[in-house]
């Protein structure tokens, strides 16, 4: 239950799915989390309802895409809170879901500007702060897609692989001031993001859930407590020589 005393964390796309769940898990460890998120509503009453519970949380408004707002929030979690120590780039989008030849430019960038574009400047403006405090934890959503390939959604696996690399660089740029950078590649997990992908299969909601999840060797789609407590392990000191690393989470999907 005190695995993050002491720790201060924040978390971009901590309103809902895995984010959400990464904010609640590194709470209950007895960290000081801001959410970041541009959901405000969604975002505001989570931080309501957990700071209700003794929690120390706030909510900070913040478009990931743009570099103002990420300095602005990192900074204002930093001054709340004392310090950072863990940053978690988690917000996504998945973007178009059509092949190659028919994806636009827009398209394109749209889902670079936060997947990728998203955790360099969340990287960038945590950094100074985690200078200053002696050492820090980067983690960075990737995907299982950031990994191996699939016949769809061309940006998104893009910008997975590219989450991937950046934290290898990042990783070996930053390891000799005690900051460490790791991925998590999750597979399909149950959150608002993937009941919207299934939504651009045009196949039956049920029977697009339904073939997701075989294609999981353990015949089940995860949930966000599944990675929530891979973060809390990466953002722990029980991960203090882990750097650079991919923590795969995908009920053994990239297994064969
Ligand atoms: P989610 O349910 O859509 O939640 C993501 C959160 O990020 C939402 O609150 C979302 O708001 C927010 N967000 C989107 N764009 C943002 C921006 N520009 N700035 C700030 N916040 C923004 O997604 P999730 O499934 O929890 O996924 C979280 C991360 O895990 C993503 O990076 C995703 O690629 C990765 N991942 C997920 C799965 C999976 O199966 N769920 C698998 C592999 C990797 P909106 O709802 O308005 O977009």
């Amino acid at each position: 239950m005190a695995r993050l005393e002491g720790k201060v964390a924040a978390v971009t796309g901590g309103a809902l799915g895995i984010g959400r769940a990464a904010v609640e898990r590194m709470l209950e460890e007895g960290a000081a989390v801001g959410i970041l998120d541009f959901l405000d509503k969604e975002g505001e009453a989570l931080a309501k309802e957990l700071s209700a519970k003794g929690h120390r949380v706030a909510y900070w408004h913040c478009d990931v895409s743009d570099e103002s707002q990420v300095k602005a929030a990192i900074d204002g979690v930093a001054e709340r809170f004392g310090k950072l120590d863990v940053m978690v780039n988690n917000a996504g989008i998945s973007g178009a879901n059509k092949p190659t030849h028919e994806v636009t430019e827009e398209e394109w960038d749209k889902v670079q500007a936060v997947n990728v574009k998203g955790v360099f400047f969340c990287t960038k403006h945590a950094i100074p702060h985690m200078k200053k405090a002696g050492g820090g934890s980067l983690i960075n959503l990737s995907s299982i897609y950031g990994l191996v390939g699939a016949p769809d959604a061309p940006p998104y696996h893009a910008s997975k692989g590219a989450v991937r690399l950046m934290s290898k660089t990042d990783a070996m740029i930053y390891a000799k001031e005690g900051i460490r950078v790791n991925s998590i590649h999750p597979g399909f997990i149950w959150t608002p993001m993937v009941e919207n992908h299934l939504k651009t299969t045009g196949m039956d909601p049920e029977v697009a859930k339904a073939a997701t999840a075989a294609l999981h060797p353990v015949g089940h789609m995860g949930e966000p407590d599944d990675i929530a407590w891979g973060v809390v392990y990466l953002a722990s000191d029980e991960s203090k020589f882990i750097t650079g690393s991919e923590l795969v989470i995908d009920g053994g999907y990239t297994a064969h």
